[in-house]
């Protein structure tokens, strides 16, 4: 991974972001030729999937959203990982990574954050930088990044950056449905930025908490679903 970053760095695609001030984690620049090369895939997509098509329009909403659109979709509860530390050295992780890379053959999805501080304790996990086993509770940590809107201190109302674009679609629907020449099944295309506030290590462009993301929502009749997945 050591020797792409540096390659992709030389070659002027993706420089590591605010680099003389020493860096920001998990947060990259597009040089020149990285800017080209996304472009380039995202033009393609949209082509391909929008203007290529009779079935789909475009949209591009915005970034910050109403708080209530977050609470109703179920983002601000449930929109979670589930994250442990330890108390030696201070090293933060997700807790159903640890115990899934620690226990072979454990799948621990769905489980509560009481049952993943057990499985810790019960298969006596070490931390994987300093190799103590003194970890705290596994806590709840939502991902939505926070952001205020106003500028009057305490008179300032929190906002969300979108953890994803889908809502967007949903929430434009009805005005897609009223002005364009639409008719089931159809689709609505969007790209953009999404923003995830979690804990992703080392992994270059593949995992980072602002992000691209090209996606489409397909509305279909219910009773029709089935001709229109084997389409897809
Ligand atoms: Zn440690």
């Amino acid at each position: 991974m050591e020797e792409i970053v540096a390659l992709a760095k030389r070659r002027g695609f993706i420089y590591p972001s605010s680099d003389i001030y020493g860096g920001l984690a998990n947060s990259w620049d597009f040089g020149h030729y990285g800017t080209l090369l996304k472009n380039n895939i995202r033009d393609l997509w949209w082509k391909t999937f929008v203007l290529d098509r009779e079935d789909m329009v475009g949209l591009d909403a915005s970034i910050m959203l109403n708080a209530k659109v977050w609470e109703a979709s179920g983002h601000v509860t449930g929109f979670t990982d589930s994250l442990i530390d330890c108390k030696n050295c201070h090293f933060r992780t997700r807790a159903d990574h640890l115990i899934e890379n620690k226990v072979e053959g454990i799948k621990v999805e769905g489980l509560s954050v009481g049952e993943l501080t057990r499985l810790v304790k019960e298969h006596g996990i070490s931390c994987p930088k300093c190799g103590k086993k003194d970890f705290t509770d596994v806590r709840k940590f939502n991902l939505l990044f926070e952001t205020k809107m106003g500028i009057i201190e305490g008179d300032k109302s929190t906002l969300y950056l979108r953890g994803e674009i889908a809502q967007g679609i949903f929430l434009n629907f009805k005005n897609v449905i009223n002005t364009m020449r639409v008719s089931l099944p159809f689709g609505i295309a969007q790209q953009g930025k999404a923003f995830r506030n979690e804990i992703t290590m080392g992994q270059f462009v593949h995992r980072t908490m602002e992000f691209d993301l090209m996606e489409f929502e397909y509305f279909i009749r219910p009773e029709a679903w089935e001709k229109t997945f084997e389409y897809w």
